[in-house]
């Protein structure tokens, strides 16, 4: 998946920038600040005095319906079934939706419209906490800004030309206004992500505004599609075609692997192998955790260093190793964890205990959580004995039922990434069998 975030102020240049990038990319453009205006028109339109009321604002959110079509890669917006079209950019709807984006519950209200459209196809959105808030593991992050006075100048044009009589000095009033409504309000404040490319635009035209941001996006595409390392490459080319012929490994749902992006791979655990096999089949580098000791063995530190492993303390709460795998995977890379924590060599994966790490981990990351289950036949490795790895299909950050986190969720999550790894290998709970009431049998 291609996901560009764009944020900064008004009048950076966002929306043509990110209008040219997506057509030249054949993607996608969302323009988040349109659903703010819609709902800050809305507002203007049935008697809201003052759109900063939060108790003003809250009392007519739930009259307002929102829905976003594209329609020629052309985004349409429909406010309670009607298309706001251009009558969402005037300055007076711009202050009104400034004001009602400071409000917590109207941030809520909109998260769920941006965050699936980015999980339907690549795009490009732009807006204020898009790198921050709704797309933190976008693969491309950019805060656009220029000086207060270019940002003006631009918007001033933008408005004479559709007939406005505005001056100039309004449009700065209003816009150093706006700057500080956006970067200083509690929520969501306009401001740069950590791994976000910071480009001041003040002196550069919007062909190299555009030709700039094009670079950034080719540079990074290139690096992800770099597939691992090349000692990792080297290993892998060595060992998969041992695997292939004593293990005769097989992979069903090749097709469910996704090609690029970050994501966790869950995959229930029969033997040391595991974590071999799936690397000699699965096109990229995964990245894994393993048990500190291993790191202890001085030639085996520079091994694993080497391949990428993130070194995990399996007596406590290992926060390092948390914040590494979900460091890794908002960088793109796959992460691969083994829900029952243990090996179960011969056991039923479905009457094993999980932990549930690895929710806590999609979680935070946001991603999507891929289900693999390894089987062999007599469930022991055996020498020539086939084993299949089977790929299930993703499954969608939005599909794991998180709200707020927490230990209960967690559970929940990753009870239904392991039914579905299970599910995969058709392996079903085996219930302990019913003690029979001999007295039932009895005349
Ligand atoms: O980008 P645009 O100028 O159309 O946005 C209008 C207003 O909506 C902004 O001033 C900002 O307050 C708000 N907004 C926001 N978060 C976004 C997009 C827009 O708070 N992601």
């Amino acid at each position: 998946m291609l996901r560009i975030a764009i944020d900064g102020p008004g009048g950076a240049g966002k929306s043509s920038l990110a209008k040219a990038v997506a057509k030249e990319l054949g993607i996608i453009y969302v323009d988040t600040g349109a659903l703010y205006r819609s709902i800050g028109k809305y507002m203007l339109d049935n008697g809201v005095k003052d759109t900063k009321s939060r108790d003003e604002v809250l009392a007519r959110l739930p009259e307002v319906k929102l829905q976003m079509r594209f329609e020629d890669g052309r985004q349409i917006i429909l406010l309670n079934g009607e298309d706001v079209g251009d009558s969402i950019r005037t300055p007076e709807v711009s202050m009104a939706a400034s004001n009602v984006s400071a409000i917590a519950e109207v941030r809520a209200f909109l998260l769920d419209t941006q965050r699936k459209i980015a999980e339907q196809c690549d795009l490009i959105m732009d807006g204020r906490d898009i790198g921050t808030v709704i797309l933190p593991c976008a693969e491309v992050k950019i805060f656009l800004t220029a000086r207060p006075e270019a940002r003006a100048k631009r918007r001033h044009l933008e408005l004479m030309a559709k007939g406005s009589t505005i001056t100039y000095e309004q449009v700065l009033a209003e816009m150093n206004e706006r700057d500080n409504n956006d970067t200083t309000r509690e929520i969501a404040p306009c401001i740069p992500a950590d791994d976000a490319i910071f480009l001041d635009n003040s002196d550069l035209t919007a062909e190299q505004t555009v030709d700039e941001v094009l670079k950034i996006v080719r540079e990074v595409m290139k690096k992800r599609s770099k597939r691992g390392s090349g000692l990792y490459m080297f290993l892998r080319a060595i060992v998969s075609p041992v695997y292939r012929f004593f293990a005769r490994v097989r992979v069903v749902g090749k097709e469910n692997i996704p090609k690029d992006g970050g994501a966790l791979l869950c995959c229930n655990h029969i033997g040391v192998n595991d974590i071999f096999m799936l690397g000699t089949v699965y096109p990229r580098q995964l990245r894994f955790l393993s048990k500190k000791e291993w790191f202890s063995v001085p030639v085996l530190r520079g091994l694993f260093k080497a391949l990428g492993a993130v070194e995990l303390d399996r007596g406590g709460k290992d926060v390092g190793a948390l914040k590494s795998a979900i460091k890794l995977i908002k960088q793109g890379q796959t992460v691969v964890i083994f829900p029952q924590g243990h090996r179960y060599p011969g056991v039923n994966p479905a009457s094993t205990p999980i932990k549930s790490g690895g929710a806590l981990i999609a979680h935070r990351a946001m991603c999507e959580v891929i289900p693999v289950c390894i089987k062999t036949k007599g469930e022991k490795y055996r020498i020539f004995r086939k084993r299949y790895i089977i790929f299930g299909k993703p499954i969608k950050y939005s599909e794991l039922g998180f709200e707020n986190g927490g230990r209960e969720e967690y559970m929940r999550a990753m009870n239904k990434v392991f039914d579905n790894i299970c599910s995969l290998g058709g392996y079903k709970v085996e219930l302990p069998e019913a003690p029979c009431d001999e007295s039932e049998n009895k005349p």
